[in-house]
């Protein structure tokens, strides 16, 4: 089917309000799902609330959670998420630390414990918002892993996503890189899966460690498993990001020695930076400017595929989506209504909402 934004904020919104949540609460997290749907991540979309209801029921995900502050020592900041919903206890969190780097240039934080975060994105796009450059080095544990490492054949962490941000000029929208450093994220496959389609080219490996593009090995015993993108290097990257997104923040990393109870728990390492107080704001935009109106204007190999800079094709998905829609395939949507039903809606409530 094909829904508006509006009509999937109010579904998600009364689904995660009918699992507990104050009516703020519902809200954000309804606005952070069908964003990342307008920008062109399902992955991280409305078919993620049919994992958080389940969560919800197990008790994986606490309702109006606030982030806990664990140290505030100058340019360090410390919080606990408390399985709190992702999007209000990482926006929380990055509130504060971007008070805080008004007042000293430059931050390191840490939030350990959240529930999903999301597309991590979003975390830059409220730096960028604030004149701050930005990066955020997250890692996701308390269920089984699902990525392998490089020369390996078995899972052993996740998709530990990586996310740098850089405010825009005049001439320039914001610059966002925002990426799991798995070839794809796992959501991607799920949306595969959901639509009876093959898993991207290159993205996945069966139990024996060979190359597959059927998406239902991560979901059947014995699990397949999702390879680091570009090789070596993006292996390499995935590792890192696992220990400043553990190690610094304390949460806990995938290794065994850690609790897994079949949740999600996201950990974030982030840094910000006012330009202003290194090179100047001047600096940064003309370089911006110069820089990226350089590198666009590379010919294209096909004329209809220009070059794009990271989070050009999050706006263009967004302005196409906001005229066309949101399409959801009908698994994903039934998993959603399933959901609903779950927290207590019924059927004719979920059809009222949905038109
Ligand atoms: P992706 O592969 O679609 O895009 C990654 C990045 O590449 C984006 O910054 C995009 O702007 C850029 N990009 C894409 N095409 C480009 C082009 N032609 N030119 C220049 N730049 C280009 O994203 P992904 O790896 O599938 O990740 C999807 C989302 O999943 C992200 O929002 C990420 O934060 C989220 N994620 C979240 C978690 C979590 O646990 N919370 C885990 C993994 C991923």
């Amino acid at each position: 089917m094909r829904a508006t934004a509006d009509t999937l904020r109010r579904l998600i919104s009364a689904i995660v309000k009918k699992g507990g949540s104050a009516a703020a609460e519902a809200d954000q997290v309804a606005e952070h799902l069908v964003r990342a749907n307008l920008m062109g991540h399902d992955s991280h979309g409305v078919g993620m609330i049919p994992t958080y209801v389940r969560h919800l029921k197990a008790g994986l995900v606490v309702p109006n959670t606030r982030a806990k502050v664990v140290k505030d020592d100058g340019a360090l900041l410390m919080f606990d998420g408390g399985r709190g919903y992702g999007r209000p206890v990482a926006g929380q969190a990055m509130d504060a630390a971007i008070a805080r780097c008004r007042e000293s240039g430059v931050v390191a934080m840490g939030l350990a414990n959240a529930h999903h975060i999301g597309r991590v994105g979003a975390y830059g796009e409220l730096a960028s918002a604030a004149g701050l450059v930005s990066m955020h080095f997250v890692n996701v544990t308390d269920h089984r892993a699902t990525v392998a490492p490089f020369r390996g054949t078995d899972a052993r962490f996740v998709t530990n996503p990586v996310c740098i941000a850089v405010p825009g000029t005049d001439r320039h929208a914001p610059l966002l890189l925002d990426m799991a450093t798995s070839q794809v994220a796992m959501g991607k496959i799920r949306v595969a899966k959901n639509e009876g389609k093959p898993a991207p080219e290159g993205a996945l490996i069966d139990a024996a460690g060979r190359p597959t593009r059927d998406p239902n090995v991560m979901y059947s015993e014995p699990h397949g498993a999702l390879v680091p993108f570009g090789g070596h290097k993006g292996y390499a990257l995935a590792v890192m990001t696992e220990l400043l997104a553990t190690a610094l923040t304390g949460g806990p990393s995938i290794q065994p020695g850690n609790q897994r109870m079949g949740g999600v728990v996201n950990n974030m390492f982030t840094v910000l930076v006012d330009p202003g107080r290194l090179a100047g704001v001047d600096w940064l935009r003309r370089e911006i400017d110069g820089f990226i109106d350089y590198v666009k204007a590379s010919p294209p190999v096909d004329p209809k595929l220009p070059v794009l800079v990271p989070g050009e094709p999050e706006r263009i998905a967004q302005a196409e989506r906001d005229r066309t829609g949101i399409e959801v395939d009908a698994t994903t949507w039934a998993e959603i209504v399933d959901a609903a039903t779950t927290v207590g809606l019924t059927r004719a409530e979920v059809a009222t909402l949905s038109t």
